[in-house]
C-alpha cells in the first residue's frame, strides 16, 4: 500500500519510517522495514500499526545505514500476519522486496519455486518476487536492475516493486506496471515511493516512472530502462502544491 525506499547520508530507517507515517492515510494492516549495512541485510516486520513495528525496532534495533526500504501493507493474498508483512526476503537473506498491487500469476511461480526446493515463508503473492530476484542475480554480473527486469518480464498483474540486495551497496531499484512509483531526487540522496508524500519532507524534485519501467537510484543519480532493458525516461516534475505534514 505505502512504499518508501531510500539511499543517502541520512538514517534510512528514520527516513523510511517518516515516509510511511506520511502515507498512513492510505490505510494498512501491517508494516515492515529492511536496511543494508556492511554487506548484510536486516529487516523487521509486524502486523498492526506502525507503533507495533516501532516497538519491535526499540527492542531489536537495526544497524545504522543509509540504504533501506519499508512498506505498509493492505493485504490481498494472505492474512495480516507478521510473516505476510513486507519486506519479503529470498532464501539466502540477500534480497528484500516490498510490493504494492497483485501478482496475478503468483500461484504458478510459487509452484515453480517449490519444485526447485525453495521454502516459502508467507502466503503472499509478493514473496515469489524476492526469490526470483535472488535466483536471477548471480547471472546478472552484480546488476540488481537487470535481475529486476528479468523478473518483471515474468510477472502478470499490477505492481510497484522496490528492492535492495545485500551485495549491491548504494543502490535501490524499483519497477512499476499499472501501479504508481515516484522517484524523489535530492542532493546526494534519492527516494523511491508509491506517492510523493513519502519524500516530500526532503525534496520536491520528482520523476514519475512510466508503465513497464525499471529504475535504479544511487546517491548520485537515477537510471531508467524499460522491462526489456532499453534506455527510457520518466516524467520529471516539481511538487509545488502543499502536502499536509
Ligand atoms: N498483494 C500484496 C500482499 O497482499 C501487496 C498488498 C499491498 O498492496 O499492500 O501482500
Amino acid at each position: 500500500c505505502g512504499i518508501v525506499g531510500y539511499v543517502g547520508d541520512k538514517s534510512a530507517l528514520d527516513v523510511v519510517l517518516e515516509g510511511l507515517r506520511r502515507l498512513e492515510y492510505r490505510g494498512y494492516d501491517s508494516a515492515g522495514v529492511a536496511v543494508v549495512a556492511e554487506g548484510a541485510l536486516t529487516g523487521r516486520k509486524k502486523a498492526g500499526k506502525l507503533a507495533n513495528l516501532e516497538k519491535e525496532l526499540a527492542e531489536n534495533p537495526l544497524p545504522e545505514s543509509g540504504l533501506g526500504l519499508g512498506h505498509t501493507r493492505w493485504a490481498t493474498h494472505g492474512g495480516p500476519t507478521d510473516a505476510n508483512a513486507h519486506p519479503h526476503f529470498d532464501a539466502d537473506g540477500k534480497v528484500a522486496v516490498v510490493h504494492n498491487g497483485i501478482i496475478e500469476n503468483f500461484a504458478a511461480l510459487r509452484h515453480e519455486l517449490r519444485e526447485a526446493g525453495v521454502e516459502l515463508l508467507s502466503e503472499t503473492d509478493t514473496e515469489v518476487v524476492a526469490h526470483l530476484i535472488g535466483r536471477e542475480f548471480p547471472d546478472c554480473a552484480g546488476d540488481l536492475a537487470e535481475a529486476m527486469r528479468r523478473v518483471c518480464r515474468r510477472l502478470d498483474g499490477a505492481f510497484t516493486l522496490v528492492a535492495v540486495h545485500a551485495d549491491v551497496p548504494g543502490v535501490v531499484v524499483g519497477a512499476r506496471l499499472n501501479s504508481p512509483l515516484v522517484v524523489g531526487v535530492g542532493a546526494g540522496e534519492a527516494f523511491l515511493c508509491s506517492d510523493v508524500a513519502g519524500f516530500i519532507g526532503h525534496t520536491r524534485d520528482a520523476i514519475e516512472l512510466g508503465q513497464g519501467q525499471v529504475v535504479e537510484v544511487r546517491r548520485t543519480g537515477v537510471s531508467i530502462t524499460s522491462f526489456d532493458g532499453a534506455p527510457a525516461e520518466g516524467k520529471p516534475f516539481h511538487v509545488d502544491w502543499d502536502v499536509a505534514a
